[in-house]
């Protein structure tokens, strides 16, 4: 999967993203992530990308031109207009179910805002999804951006080997994941529960299931409206 990062900070995104999983599936080839300094797209001569705002008003204003012939150089590069996102406070929250699809794309545009933001009349024109990675506002989208990508990559075959599997991590089937337990078994007088010990794998498995859901029950009930459970389990969490 190619990413292609619209950034005013290459820098930043760049070292975040060389490391760890990402880091070795990058240099495995599965994933490919490009940034595109929009600075170098601009006409300007003192390379200066934003202005004020018409209207007045606090800030700086990313402008149209530099961000579009950004994006020009990537959709000529593929040979198509690529799904693009600009990360935004303004957009859909992002969630697993929705790095399961980006993960389906060849190519991925993420635009990086800064300052008060773009020029509308580029968003409107390039952009096809407006993402949010919660209801808080950042100095920038950069951040953003490497959220998405490292939840996106998890979901790219092959990025995630045996061992790190995400089949059984929290939201599949709308539920968070069981409590884990590594060495030592005793840890300041704290023990790991037994069952965990006990070789019996049907049993893990219950136990496992059933402390998932307790803790989403705990921590994210907002999630059970739309949790696969058995109706056993449905009775539980009614009662
Ligand atoms: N003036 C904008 C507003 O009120 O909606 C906020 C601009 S913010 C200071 C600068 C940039 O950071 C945005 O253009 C966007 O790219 C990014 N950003 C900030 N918070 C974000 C969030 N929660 N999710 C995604 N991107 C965010």
């Amino acid at each position: 999967m190619n990413f292609h990062i619209l950034t005013l900070f290459p820098d930043m995104v760049e070292r975040g993203l060389n490391t760890s999983i990402i880091g070795r599936a990058v240099g495995k080839g599965l994933l490919n992530i490009e940034t595109i300094n929009i600075r170098d797209y601009t006409l300007d001569r003192h390379k200066k990308v934003d202005d004020y705002p018409y209207g007045g008003g606090a800030g700086m204003v990313m402008q149209a031109q530099p961000i579009y012939d950004a994006w020009q150089a990537v959709a000529q590069k593929i040979g198509r207009k690529p799904r693009t996102v600009y990360l935004t406070p303004q957009g859909n929250t992002f969630q697993q179910e929705m790095a399961k699809d980006y993960a389906k794309e060849e190519d991925l545009v993420l635009l990086c805002g800064h300052y008060e933001g773009i020029d509308e009349r580029v968003l409107e024109e390039i952009v096809t999804d407006y993402v949010s990675i919660g209801d808080y506002v950042l100095t920038g989208g950069e951040l953003p951006a490497m959220v998405m990508v490292d939840a996106i990559s998890r979901m790219v075959p092959g990025v995630l080997a045996n061992d790190e599997s995400g089949t059984t991590e929290s939201f599949e089937g709308n539920l968070l994941e069981y409590p884990q337990y590594s060495r030592p078994e005793d840890w300041m007088g704290k023990k790991v529960p037994a069952i965990l010990l006990s070789g019996d794998h049907a049993k893990v498995e219950a136990w496992r299931r059933e402390q998932s859901i307790k803790r989403t029950m705990e921590r994210r009930p907002d999630l059970l409206a739309d949790a696969d459970l058995t109706a056993k389990e449905k009775a539980m969490v009614e009662h």
